[in-house]
């Protein structure tokens, strides 16, 4: 196939230079038909904007449509329909229509595919998300997913800038785990053993010395063990993944696969990473702003009207920081009926989550200091020998976007917590082992990428700011 230069639709529209051939290829959004004149909207996904081409059938096709009808050329204009690719030549010039800058005057029409009209599902406009998740191959094509993709692009660039620009090492950290030692929810199992008669210990357990790993593998739940052991070596590291979670946790909120950031910092105590998270989310949030405002307009006009007033805000806010202890008794205070009761050591619900942003303080909140039972092993203990120095960043609308932590670096103090937790020390010797040489301070947390994302974009469900979500029952795409 001839290859001609493509340009871009995002970089017309913004053109002033006017009267020069152009070429645009791209997927027609709709068309219309006069007497001796079409119009066509076209999209090449560089931009929520559409391009309009006035084709003038003389001008093209060398005729009127009506003459047209029996003709060779005429096939063409009529396999112009919604969902087709096309190329296009012509002249761009300024529009005199109101609302788009420029328009092109078609020369030549190339098609270089064609969608049934009949059978191309998004034929029409305007279906609804549930329907767009069932056919997940096609839905980058609507302008809800166009704009989604595109946000959610610039932040995990976003991600990767701040992190450099901050002096922090992208750490790749393995995805295929032999250690099942985080506790942050169950795994996916790894492995090559036959299904049908995998080999079995006396005991009748399945004998994973046998499998491809000589142990048993499952999915990583996250990646921050690993890191750890990257920052007790280059100080300022992060991990930016995929993770895996098998929970039956069927919520707009949950995800079995998702994408997590994990920035650990040695040298850093809790204080400094709670300031590393609200920078660190503020600046992705400005970014979204200066970077992303056709499509956040978008989404602010179809989805959620308060969207752009809430990014603002979350930027000009100053985040509110007080104790999980304190939030209990702001909870218990507050006379609100809950669906689960709150008491002093239970986990918090997305319900008493939402209650202390939404409602009680107005803005996002870092709630610290948890009860060390309903956390994580690794977490840094206080004097108090109840709690831990644990972080969760709490957002509107999201309820937790960050759980994070000061580490505990003193190594008696972490072989107490794991064998009080009954975590087999040959399972994490490695990970004792920067306690044991060379330990120090540090601190870590980690982002949802797909709950940011939701945030940004003031999507409902996680569903639908990733493009093939995996959730229990559902890996179609
Ligand atoms: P939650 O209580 O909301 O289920 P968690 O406390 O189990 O989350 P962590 O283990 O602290 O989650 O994971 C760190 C971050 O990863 C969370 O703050 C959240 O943003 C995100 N996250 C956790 N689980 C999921 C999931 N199943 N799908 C998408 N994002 C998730
Ligand atoms: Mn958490």
């Amino acid at each position: 196939m001839e290859h001609t230069r493509r340009d871009k639709i995002c970089d017309l529209l913004r053109s002033k230079i006017y009267d020069r051939e152009v070429t645009v290829k791209g997927w027609v959004r709709t068309k219309r038909d006069k007497k001796t004149f079409g119009f066509i909207e076209l999209n090449d996904g560089s931009t929520i904007r559409n391009i309009q081409i006035i084709v003038d059938f003389a001008t093209v096709y060398g005729n009127t449509l009506n003459n047209l009808q029996d003709q060779n050329t005429f096939a063409n204009w009529k396999e112009i329909t919604t969902g087709a690719a096309v190329c296009i030549t012509g002249k761009l010039v300024e529009s005199p229509a109101a609302g788009q800058p420029v328009e092109i005057q078609a020369q030549k029409i190339t098609v270089y595919g064609t969608a049934d009209p009949e059978s191309y599902p998004l034929q029409k406009k305007g279906h609804s998300l549930e329907f767009l998740r069932e056919i997940a191959h096609l839905r980058p094509r609507t302008n809800t997913f166009g704009a989604v993709l595109r946000i959610r692009h610039a932040m995990a660039y976003a991600i990767h800038k701040y992190f450099n620009d901050n002096g922090f090492y992208y750490i790749h950290t393995p995805i295929i785990t032999g250690s099942d030692a985080e506790g942050a929810g169950a795994m996916f199992r790894v492995t090559t053993l036959n299904d049908q008669q995998p080999p079995k210990l006396p005991d009748g357990r399945v004998d994973y010395t046998q499998d491809f790993f000589g142990k048993m593998t499952n999915l990583t739940v996250s990646g921050q063990l690993e890191a750890e052991l990257g920052a007790m070596a280059l100080s300022l590291v992060y991990t930016f993944g995929p993770t895996f979670r098998a929970e039956n946790s069927n919520t707009p909120r949950h995800l079995a696969e998702f994408w997590m950031i994990e920035p650990e910092m040695a040298f850093y105590d809790i204080h400094d990473n709670m300031d590393l998270a609200e920078d660190f989310l503020k600046f992705l949030m400005q970014y979204a702003l200066d970077h992303c405002i056709d499509d956040l307009e978008f989404l602010n006009k179809m989805y959620d009207n308060e969207l752009i007033d809430r990014l603002r805000s979350v930027i000009a806010s100053r985040f509110e920081r007080l104790t999980y202890t304190r939030a209990v008794e702001i909870l218990i205070a507050s006379g609100q009926q809950w669906e689960f009761p709150v008491s002093w050591g239970t986990d918090l619900q997305a319900e008493h989550e939402r209650y202390l942003v939404e409602k009680h303080f107005g803005k996002p909140v870092i709630l610290t200091d948890y009860p060390k039972d309903i956390k994580a092993f690794y977490m840094k203990q206080n004097d108090d020998g109840k709690t831990v120095r644990g972080m969760d960043v709490l957002f509107p609308k999201i309820g937790e976007i960050i759980g994070g932590s000061q580490r505990e670096e003193d190594l008696e103090s972490l072989r107490r917590r794991i064998s009080e937790m009954n975590i087999p020390e040959k399972d994490v010797w490695w990970y004792l082992d920067t306690r044991r040489f060379g330990t120090a301070p540090h601190a870590g947390f980690g982002l949802g990428f797909e709950r940011l994302i939701l945030f940004v974009t003031g999507m409902a469900n996680i569903r639908d700011v990733i493009p093939f979500p995996r959730t229990p029952k559902n890996a179609e795409f």
